[in-house]
């Protein structure tokens, strides 16, 4: 049966708001193709999107509305203390909502971590390791490391008690010393941390995915970092370890949902109401198959209608028979879902597609480094006590809430 034909029923799983396309710094691996533009999300389209999305029926009882695609802080605090207001104020009773952030740290005051404590932010901070591999790519306009005002960022937030996780994106510097970056971490009390091999997107071309080896280099970076962070035990949390754990080791009876596929699951919105779906970052690319990858604009366009927008409907029949062939030919389904269709689109230049060098790095490498830690524990090899060192604490971190909300694996 043709997708078009199935009846569709949505689930909202998140929203992400763009409160502004400017970014004050200017990573070299920035994918964001307006990050110069000073507007700003009105909160006439805040309210917009949270009256239809609530009105719905669609949305989970749980919501996650992340702030992204820009640098959030740019917009002062009292900017979210509005909107979260009046999200709280339409929030329907039993709809549990929750608001994260990913910032580059570099305006992180005492104000603004008075904000993230009242409102129980779920906070991202993007910091590439130490200074010296930080400010090669995380630069100013001017091509100024951002590292001394990103790490005093950080060293406010312990100051001031406020939770938080740190997303590192790995080049070719950062990828090559696992473990100086732990010991950085560690010297900084950073405990909960993500990963992203820096990857092309958009216009950004990386150097890294263009090379041999990307997988074993990825694989030798996480499996030592991960060993050595255990025998320590002051990382909390490994987002490529343990939120994969929590994938494998779930209940037979609750299928992992990838809500990157799912029509709606990811309700992406930019300042002026524009709406796109699957992958957040596919908002403001251009493309003439699908329409520029919009589906309608929130002022005047209802759910329902851009569910069935044609642009919609020629994504979500080209991302199932994408996810179809996954399901079909990779063993690795169960934990991912079929995939990220920004991945799919621009390494393979086509949603319909299955296995990425992405899939390889965010599924694959972490998939297999536990599993045969579990063989080794169960083969009673040499190595068996290390497998349990890596194995036990992440077991019980395994059925505990997350300590923050880690964005998708693509935000930087
Ligand atoms: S790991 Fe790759 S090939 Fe396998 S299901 Fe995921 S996207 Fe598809």
């Amino acid at each position: 049966m043709p997708v078009q034909d199935q009846p569709v029923i949505p689930a909202i799983d998140t929203v992400v708001l763009q409160p502004t396309p400017f970014c004050n710094i200017a990573c070299k691996y920035c994918y964001l193709p307006q990050r110069n533009d000073t507007s700003s999300m009105s909160l006439d389209t805040v309210r917009a999107v949270f009256e239809k999305v609530f009105a719905s029926g669609w949305s989970q009882p749980w919501l996650t509305v992340i702030w992204h695609a820009g640098e959030p802080l740019v917009m002062p605090a009292s900017y979210y203390e509005a909107a979260f207001a009046l999200i709280e104020e339409l929030r329907p009773d039993g709809m549990e909502v929750r608001h994260a952030i990913q910032t580059n740290g570099m305006l992180i005051n005492t104000t603004w971590c008075e904000f993230f404590k009242r409102w129980n932010v779920g906070l991202g901070v993007s910091i590439d390791g130490p200074q010296h591999i930080h400010d090669i790519h995380r630069v100013t306009r001017k091509g100024r490391g951002t590292f001394d005002k990103t790490i005093a960022g950080i060293r406010l937030l312990r100051q001031e008690q406020v939770s938080f996780h740190v997303i590192s994106v790995l080049s070719t510097q950062g990828m090559a010393a696992p473990e100086e970056m732990l010991d950085f971490y560690q010297q900084e009390g950073i405990e909960d941390v993500c990963f992203n091999v820096e990857e092309s997107e958009g216009e950004h071309v990386s150097e890294l995915f263009a090379g041999a080896d990307l997988q074993s280099s990825f694989r030798h970076f996480l499996q030592t970092f991960w060993t050595r962070s255990r025998q320590t035990s002051q990382i909390r949390f490994l987002r490529e370890i343990d939120g994969m754990l929590a994938r494998i080791f779930r209940p037979e009876d609750a299928p992992f949902g990838n809500a990157q596929v799912q029509p709606l699951g990811m309700l992406n919105v930019d300042w002026q109401g524009h709406v796109s779906s699957f992958s957040p970052e596919l908002l403001g690319l251009k493309n003439a198959a699908y329409n520029d990858f919009l589906i309608g604009n929130i002022h005047t366009d209802t759910l329902e209608q851009m569910l069935h927008s044609e642009a919609m409907q020629a994504m979500l029949r080209d991302i199932a028979a994408g996810v179809a062939a996954c399901r079909a030919e990779c063993p690795y389904f169960s934990v991912c879902g079929g995939g990220s269709p920004i991945n799919k689109l621009t390494e393979n230049g086509s949603f319909s597609s299955t296995r990425t060098v992405f899939c390889d790095l965010v599924h694959r490498v972490p998939t297999d480094l536990i599993l045969e830690a579990l063989d080794h524990l169960e083969d009673g090899l040499a190595d068996a006590a290390t497998s349990r060192d890596m194995l036990a604490p992440v077991l019980a971190q395994a059925a505990a809430p997350m300590p923050s909300t880690p964005p998708t694996p693509s935000m930087r």
